[in-house]
């Protein structure tokens, strides 16, 4: 725990105790924790809202209330997006190299400051430290791919003139403005954070309106930001909630980056359309991994209990699906299982839990509702399957189920909760199909010692990332490389070149000397017509030698 916070926490508790370990009854495994007034004052005061209205969050951990959040209104919306364009149109002006420094300092800032990101996020969101850890280190790696090769994207670069010599042609990549950025609960100091970073050094400004539940997380990244060197104004916070404040920012913003879920993804996508703004939807998914006959069960195991459970599976790119080959299924379950009721469990901000609460009663509703439906329809829950409120008001425990089948509503649609199918396999083939079917496609992970056809059989899943002998790490740590979902997970990229260039547009500039595009020299329409055909004949022959 930093020093900015005050509390008491409990230690993490084994699903299983006689798995992992006795532990001491006598202690109050609810944790209590207490956020100074003046560390929420000094964040709430970046929101641009003037309702005077406010509207109270509590912590997941102990349901204790946590702050007031004040509210904006669509004038404030107005409003932020006014100041944002101000901004940007000094931002635009500032050099590469410069936002690049910026940036760059904001990498050493957040991994400076981790530990009092890390209290912020677990009180507003109840997950595990570990998992918490993984967002200061996202935006870490953000900031230091965009600062890296930010020359890379976005210098201007000439291209192929249709006059060799004659015609000059540059392609410039010109901010696109200010971008509307709506983010999710889940993940939310990265997710509030990390789509804006190429936003920012591709020279746009931001209005950012994080989840209602999760504003304290994002406020602290726009104040880091602040700290760093990016102006104030640059990037705006609104709060409320997002049926509200959605359509007055898609009505202003010169493009809109959402994350969420594919049902808001929709409405989003379709106001977008209706302004032609373009817009980035990353959505949700129902994400399968196969484990083949050849697999490591150890490796397979382990990633597969951090592909379900991390961040309580409130995760886009966790696994709800399992396809298990055969010949290794019951070895493979006997390992997954064993290391899943050796889990840690419990709401603290200390390093020894292994998975946190859920974030909301909605969420714990979803989860409970899900299982209790499979199990009634006669699916079997080889570990967890209950709510643990003696850990905290919205525990669930990590949970595996067998036997589930298409009437279940959790066969085909998101939990977003830690809670993962496992089914049997006979023929690869038939294993693809099924990882394959419903309509989402945003990650997928194959575990087998022969990676190259593990890579020859990703080609075949539909989905945005696929990783090889890993949950989703290798995909999603690699800035590198886009992110993104198929079909109804999504639409666009976060991360790598596709990550920055959707804030910019192309603009092409020609440069022409001595010939113009008409007859010269008295030539008539006809002569020009027959010299340019002569032309384009010796051109492509020159091409072609
Ligand atoms: P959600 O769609 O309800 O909310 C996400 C954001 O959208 C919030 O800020 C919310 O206020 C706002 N919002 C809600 N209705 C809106 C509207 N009509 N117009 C504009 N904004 C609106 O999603 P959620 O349930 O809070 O988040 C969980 C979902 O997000 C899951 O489905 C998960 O898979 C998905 N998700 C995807 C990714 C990814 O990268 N693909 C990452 C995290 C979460």
């Amino acid at each position: 725990m930093s020093e900015a916070f005050s509390g008491s926490g409990a230690a993490g508790r084994p699903l299983d105790p006689a798995v992992g370990g006795p532990h001491d009854p006598e202690h109050d495994p609810r944790a209590s924790y207490v956020l100074e007034p003046e560390i929420v004052a000094r964040l709430t005061d970046r929101i641009l809202a003037t309702t005077g209205t406010t509207v109270q969050v509590h912590s997941p951990i102990d349901g204790a209330p946590l702050a007031n959040i004040p509210q904006s209104s669509a004038d404030d919306v107005d409003e932020a997006f006014r100041r944002a364009r101000r901004a940007q149109a000094a931002w635009a002006k500032v050099s590469l190299d410069e936002r690049a420094r910026i940036l760059h300092r904001l990498h050493d800032l957040v991994l400076d400051r981790q530990a009092e990101i890390m209290d912020l996020i677990q009180l507003e969101s109840g997950k595990a430290r570990k998992h918490a850890f993984d967002e200061p280190l996202h935006i870490a790696l953000t900031a230091r791919y965009y600062a890296r090769t930010a020359h890379q994207h976005l210098d201007t670069r000439r291209v192929a003139g249709v006059v060799p010599g004659l015609t000059r042609v540059e392609v410039n990549r010109v901010a696109k403005g200010v971008v509307g950025i709506i983010s999710p609960w889940n993940y939310p100091f990265t997710m509030a954070l990390c789509d804006g970073l190429p936003a920012l050094m591709a020279g746009n400004a931001v209005v950012a309106k994080p989840d209602a539940q999760t504003m304290l997380s994002a406020l602290l990244g726009a104040q880091l930001l602040e700290e760093a060197g990016f102006p104030r104004d640059l990037w705006q916070v609104v709060a409320g909630p997002g049926r509200q404040l959605g359509t007055p920012i898609i009505d202003r913003a010169d493009y809109i980056c959402f994350t969420g879920s594919t049902a808001t993804g929709k409405i989003i996508a379709r106001q977008a359309a209706e302004r032609l703004i373009g817009c980035s939807l990353e959505l949700g998914g129902k994400n399968p991994i196969l484990v083949l006959r050849d697999a490591d069960i150890e490796r397979a195991a382990e990633g597969a209990v951090r592909a379900s459970f991390s961040n309580a599976g409130q995760l886009c790119v966790s696994t709800e699906r399992m396809f298990v080959a055969d010949q290794v299924y019951d070895r493979f379950v006997e390992r997954f299982v064993a290391r899943t009721k050796a889990m840690s469990l419990g709401a603290t901000l200390d390093w020894d839990a292994d998975m946190g609460a859920l974030i909301s009663a909605d969420q714990l509703e979803t989860v409970t509702a899900h299982v209790d439906d499979a199990v009634a329809k006669g699916a079997r829950v080889l570990a967890g399957g209950r709510a643990r409120p003696d850990l905290s008001p919205y525990y669930y425990e990590p949970t595996i189920l067998e036997g589930v089948t298409p009437d279940m509503t959790c066969f085909g649609n998101e939990t977003f909760g830690p809670v993962v199918s496992i089914y049997r396999f006979h023929d690869e083939a038939d294993a693809i199909a099924r990882a394959n079917d419903g309509d989402y496609g945003l990650n997928g992970s194959i575990y087998t010692r022969d990676t190259a056809r593990g890579r020859a059989i990703a080609r075949q899943v539909k989905c945005g990332t696929v990783n090889v002998n890993e949950a989703f790490g290798a995909t999603f740590a690699s800035i590198a490389a886009p992110m993104g979902g198929m079909r109804e997970s999504g639409m666009g990229r976060r991360q790598g070149r596709e990550g920055i260039l959707r804030y910019t547009e192309t603009q092409s500039v020609g440069t022409q000397k001595l010939l113009r595009f008409g007859p010269m020299f008295g030539m008539s329409d006809e002569a020009y017509a027959k010299v340019m055909t002569a032309s384009l004949r010796i051109m492509d022959k020159l091409g072609r030698a």
